[in-house]
């Protein structure tokens, strides 16, 4: 039997680069956004076999529901992905106190929603492995991200401890930390000018993000470590 991964956020950018990714390798995807058209759409380009479903990842009930289906129409989970993610950029002073909020259910929240109904189907497999994708602001900060930063930081906290905490039943968990990656998220910056910091020269791929996410998911010795993925930009920042 194929193995199964959930993807929340698999509909665009990171997430649906992971998704083709791990469908070229035989695995069974449930592939998780808000717009279920959108995710139907990747699903569509992935083959047959996978399933598109609908979820807010800030919802507990939408997260209940969406585990519900998953395992009802794809069996138990061996893989979960979270790369379900929000921005609301800007200097503290002008931050909406909604938009703190929105970004930390998001980001924070949403993931430690998903990763508490994981780990029950989980254990009920006697092993699985989890991949969350944080940030290089959650570890080196950025002026005018703080909330965003402080949600992709305490992912770090929370994926470490759950490592800890889920190790003996065989689950491992694992970030990856991206820099600059050409997606929907990141169309708005002026990428000419950002890349002069990247060490490489240039923003990454979702494709590259999703190579280091595949090799968490499947390297067996490997939890509680922080991946980076961002062309050199720590060694400047
Ligand atoms: P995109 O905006 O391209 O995709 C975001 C994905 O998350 C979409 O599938 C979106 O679908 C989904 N999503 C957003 N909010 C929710 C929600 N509340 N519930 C469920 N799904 C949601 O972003 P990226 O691919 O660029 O980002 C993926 C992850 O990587 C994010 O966590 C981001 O913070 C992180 N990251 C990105 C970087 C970059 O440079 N691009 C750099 C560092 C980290 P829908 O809108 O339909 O819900």
């Amino acid at each position: 039997m194929a193995k199964v991964c959930a993807i929340f956020g698999g509909s665009r950018g990171i997430g649906k680069a992971v998704a083709q990714l791990l469908a070229k390798k035989g695995y069974r995807l449930a592939v998780i956004a808000r717009s279920l058209d959108v995710a139907q759409t990747t699903v569509n380009q992935l083959g047959a076999g996978h399933l598109a479903f609908s979820c807010d990842v800030a919802k507990e009930q939408d997260v209940q529901n969406a585990f519900e289906e998953v395992e009802k129409n794809l069996g138990h989970i061996h893989y979960l992905v979270n790369a379900a993610g929000v921005n609301r950029d800007n200097l503290l002073l002008r931050t909406k106190t909604e938009d703190m909020v929105s970004q930390l259910h998001t980001n924070l929240l949403g993931t430690m929603l998903t990763c508490k109904f994981a780990v029950k189907s989980m254990i009920q497999l006697q092993g699985g492995a989890i991949v969350n994708i944080g940030s290089i602001v959650g570890l080196k900060g950025n002026s005018g991200q703080s909330a965003y930063s402080a949600s992709k930081a305490g992912l770090v906290g929370f994926s470490r401890s759950l490592a800890k905490e889920v190790a003996r039943k065989k689950i491992r968990v694992n970030m990856v930390a991206p820099g600059f990656i050409q997606t929907e998220m990141t169309a708005y910056l002026k990428e000419d000018q950002l890349k002069k910091t990247i060490p490489l020269g240039r923003f990454g791929d979702p494709q590259e993000v999703a190579q280091a996410v595949v090799f968490l998911l499947e390297t067996p010795y490997v939890t509680g470590h922080v991946l980076v993925v961002d062309g050199g930009l720590q060694l400047q920042i």
